[in-house]
């Protein structure tokens, strides 16, 4: 279908300039390899460590970053799984998603939002304390 396709590219161009931070957090964090997947769109680079992290995301084992997940050498089981719910987030509130993730952020913290709860139900992955 024409319009869906349209619609796949628009929410694509939304979400680029996130997608454009990902791959330099990518490229920051000691790349390994790099995979790219259609339909979605997403690049998936496995790297070495998230040095960045601080606050919540200390020690974090993955990430979502516009259409670019990252995954650490730490990552385990089913973390793609739960990225890639993330990723599902960011297409379905293109361009405001990761202000909307904030604000969650802020009222339920990190475990308790209601984007890491559908992401860990989803994926059916576990939280492991950090
Ligand atoms: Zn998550």
């Amino acid at each position: 279908m024409v319009v869906s396709k349209l619609k796949i590219a628009l929410v694509f161009i939304l979400n680029l300039p996130y997608t454009f931070v990902g791959l330099i957090m990518g490229l920051i964090s000691y790349p390994k390899s790099i995979r790219f997947n259609k339909n979605p769109y997403i690049i998936i680079i496995r790297v070495k460590k998230m040095w960045w992290g601080i606050g919540y995301l200390k020690g974090i084992r993955a990430a979502t970053i516009g259409n670019v997940v990252l995954l650490s050498s730490k990552s385990k089981n089913k973390d793609l799984e739960h990225e890639l719910v993330h990723v599902g987030q960011y297409q379905d509130e293109p361009l405001v998603h990761p202000i909307l993730y904030f604000f969650e952020l802020l009222k339920n913290g990190y475990k308790n939002n209601k984007y890491e709860v559908e992401a860990y139900n989803k994926a059916d992955n576990n939280y492991y304390e950090r």
